[in-house]
């Protein structure tokens, strides 16, 4: 495990970044961090190069500071890459590459961990919030930090469904409700509620679904023309592709909207016998064995189609 403050020793500036399209995970990490090091490290200058989060996330410690640009001069002494690749934080790279250190925690099967200066890549932990919980230790913790924390963690395990909740999972998560925080609450208004308008949408998606593969293949789609008329934008679409994976008899789901012509932002879900982080990076993307994504272009029926070659050769019955 790597020693955060040590690592930090001697720094004026310190970044710290996250995934273009923030999720939970990735905002209440950064959220988590950002509050501790502000702590642990009152003289620093420290900020944070994130795309806004969606709003349901607004009352996390430094969200206000999420989704500012900076200045192109701004020097770094340590730039800390959570929950992604470099090259996946969008306007933070340019900053990440001129940093003195960059340091990359990440829990991605697909991040090769090499990257950085500093890596703590545990593709074994449920989410990024799980292993900034370790780093920033138990007796670091307060009330709004563990929040943060509880909040990455719901988000990345499906409020502790998913596979990859362990054990150790709701150990760390037992220790959080010790703050005795309306966990209820949290997870209703930033896990399940939706707007009138994302429901909508999520019935469209789900009424205009496509079954192949003998019902083992769900895929559907979002387009512009769709999203003009609800005003929605991938903060809308959150949650979709995990409804389209719980059909029965399917054993890998796609959801697709479009971000320009021709062009796709793909979320793949997998039951188990596909790995979809390998066909998220046969297309330049990446994830986790059950759930990753990329991007690709195209027509829909092309995009499926590619998708669909990938996904088959892992398929048990459908390889070629
Ligand atoms: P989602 O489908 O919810 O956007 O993403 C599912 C998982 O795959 C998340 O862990 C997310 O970070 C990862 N992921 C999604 N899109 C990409 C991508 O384009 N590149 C990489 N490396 N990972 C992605
Ligand atoms: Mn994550």
């Amino acid at each position: 495990m790597i020693n955060v403050l040590e690592e930090c020793k001697g720094a004026n500036v310190i970044g710290i970044s996250g995934h273009v399209r923030p999720d939970g995970d990735c905002t209440g990490s950064v959220s988590a961090l950002y509050q501790y090091l502000k702590k642990a490290l009152p003289d620093v200058q420290i900020e944070l190069l994130l795309e806004k989060p969606s709003a349901v996330f607004a009352d996390l410690p430094g969200y206000e500071r999420m989704g500012r640009s900076f200045a192109k001069q701004t020097e770094f002494d340590v730039f800390f890459i959570l929950d992604s690749t470099q090259e996946r934080i969008g306007f933070a790279e340019a900053h990440a590459k001129k940093a003195k250190k960059r340091i990359n925690i990440d829990h991605h099967i697909s991040n090769p961990g090499t990257e950085c200066d500093v890596n703590y890549v545990v593709p074994e932990a449920s989410s990024t919030a799980e292993l900034v919980y370790e780093l920033i230790g138990k007796e670091n913790l307060d009330a709004q930090i563990a929040k943060s924390i509880y909040i990455g963690m719901i988000h990345d395990t499906g409020v502790f469904q998913y596979s990859n909740t362990s054990p150790k999972t709701l150990r760390i998560a037992a220790q959080l409700l010790e703050y005795g925080f309306d966990f209820p609450k949290l997870i209703d208004e930033t896990f399940y509620e939706k707007t009138y308008v994302q429901n909508q949408i999520l019935g469209r998606a789900l009424l205009e679904s496509i079954l192949f593969m003998d019902g083992k293949c769900i895929a559907s789609m979002v387009d512009r023309k769709l999203m003009d008329f609800y005003q929605a934008d991938s903060k809308d679409f959150e949650g979709i592709v995990n409804q389209l994976r719980v059909v029965k008899g399917v054993e890998c789901a796609i959801f697709m909207y479009e971000t320009g012509t021709l062009e796709y932002k793909v979320s793949l879900r997998s039951c188990g016998a596909v790995d979809v982080s390998k066909v998220a990076e046969y297309f330049g993307g990446g994830g986790h064995v059950r759930a990753a994504g990329c991007m690709l272009s195209g027509t829909y029926h092309d995009v499926l189609n590619n998708l669909s070659r990938e996904i088959a050769k892992q398929m048990p019955g459908f390889q070629v």
